[in-house]
């Protein structure tokens, strides 16, 4: 048991260093900000390390850590601590309507990270979707343990799933996490982190991710190695490279574009002294007095207020989750996943698209006619399969069969798929956030797909 008086130099000492970090280099709003998610099989650890990386990000108070220390204890829970602080920061966020709809917030030296979704619940999955198609940057977690890995790796395990899901909602960087490292089974053992990263990277790669995207680093969300100060040569000598904030903290990630036409992914509304809008900013620079106009319904609005993390600001940019209030709309007649755009360039609306649409393992066949939910960024519409268009070789690429009367599960193919009512969607090659989607059916992901043309009926054609 640590006394009294070294916790209190700890706990003044971790202050004084976050208060450095955070007049380091420049002042606050020279910070990147980036959006992250956390991605992997169940129990491979990402609400402990997510828990651990706010604590030592000074965003959980040591009294609150340690009434979690005596609690798990008293229930020989001894690793749970973490991962309850992860909940505790998910009950404050629940009381409220805060102005992001990101779980957690905290600051590197160069960043200013928002943690977009709340690992280890059974509605992970679903929420990831939407979740990650605003994520910059996934921490994929995986477990070293002993028979963990390969569970979380086979057939049915998440790490393939989560990975796919996460590079078709656009998550352009990976951080692998190779998790429990202090594992009485793995001890820091190279051999076994090799292995890990060996067979994961061919996977990777045929996911989509360049190896230029992908970091790895091996850590414990559980003892907090390498997780803000590097592992001590002593523990681990064959490892020397950045710990994970380091790396987080230096990420290059692409410049934005801010000087594109507006475009703001809406997630969700409320009233509050007026009409409130939350949503990510895709492209372009938005400005408090802006005349934007809603699409699809085409509605002009006037913003009268921009909140980027609980602080006012009167501009915008690229990448920035932001709360507004406007003018010239009600309420009930804004809907997630609509689109806010500059008057002169607004994203023409349509029912009716092609799409590049690659089928999990887990289905039976599929024909024209079959209907499933798709989450294009933060819109749900059913979607139905007119045609099947070409089934492609999985290997080449190119297409294998024209006009197929049914495709296989894992296959990848083009199909026209329309929807009920008008969405915001363009050619993935245009302009990628809302080219892309999920589909879904009962419940489960059943695939992933990328929008190739958009059809628009001649009346619509300017
Ligand atoms: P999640 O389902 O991915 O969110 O996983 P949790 O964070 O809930 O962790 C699953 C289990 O693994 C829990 O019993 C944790 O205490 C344990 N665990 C997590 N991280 C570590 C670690 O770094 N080392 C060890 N030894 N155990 C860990």
């Amino acid at each position: 048991e640590k006394d009294g008086v070294v916790q209190a130099a700890e706990q003044a000492v971790r202050k004084m260093q976050l208060s450095t970090d955070s007049e380091g280099e420049g002042d606050a709003a020279k910070r990147h900000h980036v959006n992250i998610v956390f991605i992997g099989h169940v129990d491979a650890g990402k609400s402990t390390l997510c828990g651990h990386l706010l604590y030592l990000t000074g965003n959980v108070d040591d009294r609150t850590m340690e009434k979690y220390e005596r609690e798990a204890k008293s229930k020989g829970r001894d690793t749970w601590k973490y991962a309850w602080a992860m909940d505790l920061t998910e009950q404050e966020r629940s009381k409220g309507k805060t102005t992001e709809y990101g779980v957690a917030t905290f600051h590197t030296r160069h960043k200013h990270v928002t943690i977009i979704d709340a690992p280890g619940h059974k509605s992970y999955v679903p929420s990831m979707i939407s979740g990650a198609g605003q994520a910059d940057v996934g921490i994929l977690v995986i477990s070293a343990r002993k028979g963990e890995f390969e569970a979380g790796f086979e057939r049915g395990g998440q790490t393939r799933e989560h990975a796919m899901l996460a590079k078709t909602a656009g998550v352009r960087q990976l951080i692998v996490a190779v998790n429990k490292m202090d594992e009485p089974t793995v001890q820091w053992s190279e051999e076994r982190y090799r292995e890990i990263c060996g067979k994961l990277a061919p996977f990777l790669k045929q996911v989509g991710f360049r190896a230029n995207d992908i970091v790895w680093v091996p850590v414990s969300g559980y003892t907090g190695a390498n997780l803000r100060e590097r592992i001590d040569a002593a523990q681990c000598p064959w490892y020397r490279g950045e710990s994970l904030l380091e790396l987080l903290d230096g990420l290059q990630l692409p410049p934005r574009p801010v000087d594109a036409p507006l475009r703001m992914t809406v997630v969700d509304k409320y009233k509050e002294m007026g009409v409130c809008m939350l949503g990510r900013i895709e492209s372009g620079t938005l400005r408090n007095g802006d005349r934007l106009l809603l699409m699809p319904p085409r509605t002009p609005i006037t913003v009268t207020g921009v909140w980027n993390d609980a602080e006012e600001v009167s501009a915008a940019g690229p990448g920035d989750s932001v709360k507004l209030t406007v003018k010239g709309v009600e309420e009930d007649d804004i809907h997630a996943g609509f689109v806010l755009c500059a008057e002169s360039a607004p994203v023409e609306p349509t029912t009716e698209f092609d799409a590049q649409v690659m089928l999990l393992e887990h289905r039976s066949i599929l024909t024209a006619g079959y209907r499933c939910v798709a989450h294009i960024q933060a819109a749900s519409e059913e979607v139905v399969f007119e045609r099947l268009l070409a089934e492609m070789d999985k290997r080449t690429g190119q297409i294998a069969k024209r006009y197929p009367k049914f495709v296989r599960p894992g296959s990848t193919f083009i199909a026209r798929l329309s929807v009920s009512q008008p969405v915001c969607v363009m050619p993935f090659k245009a302009f990628a956030p809302l080219g892309r989607f999920m589909l879904r059916d009962e419940g489960t992901t059943i695939g992933a797909g990328v929008v190739l043309k958009v059809r628009h009926s001649a009346s619509k054609v300017s």
